[in-house]
């Protein structure tokens, strides 16, 4: 599955809510299915991934947002000491990004600009 780096953030914080109900629904399916099997290959991609595919801010494969989530996913990038093109099993980004943002003082410093931010923060990860 191809993910951009901050969707490895969301994913984890998911609670049902989203752009818009296609969004929603389709975001809600690929939680289940990375929890149904959290061995699942993830390639961390720069740009539209499997999850903008049905988001509204997806116009023809660039995000309406570009520079601010480019910024958010450099920042988890240079945090987690991660490239774009590495590939490894769900559990071990999802861990990685656990400890060292949602656990640190980096969750603020990364997602604070995000409008889901205070969702976020009151939200318990998935998964261990
Ligand atoms: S605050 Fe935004 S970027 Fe951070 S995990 Fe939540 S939805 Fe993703
Ligand atoms: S298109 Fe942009 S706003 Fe939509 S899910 Fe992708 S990165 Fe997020």
């Amino acid at each position: 599955m191809n993910l951009r780096p901050h969707h490895i953030l969301c994913i984890q914080k998911f609670t049902g809510h989203g752009y818009n109900a296609d969004f929603t629904t389709h975001m809600k399916s690929i939680v289940s299915e990375l929890a149904d099997d959290p061995k699942t290959k993830i390639n961390v991609v720069h740009g539209c991934d499997a999850l903008c595919e049905m988001c509204p801010n997806n116009i023809c494969g660039v995000c309406t947002s570009l520079e601010k989530v480019d910024l958010i996913d450099n920042s988890v990038l240079n945090v987690c000491n991660i490239d774009y093109g590495e590939t490894a099993p769900w559990t071990y980004f999802a861990n990685k990004m656990r400890k060292q943002i949602f656990e640190t003082v980096e969750f603020n410093n990364i997602c604070t600009c995000c409008q889901w931010f205070e969702l976020c923060r009151s939200t318990e990860v998935y998964y261990e």
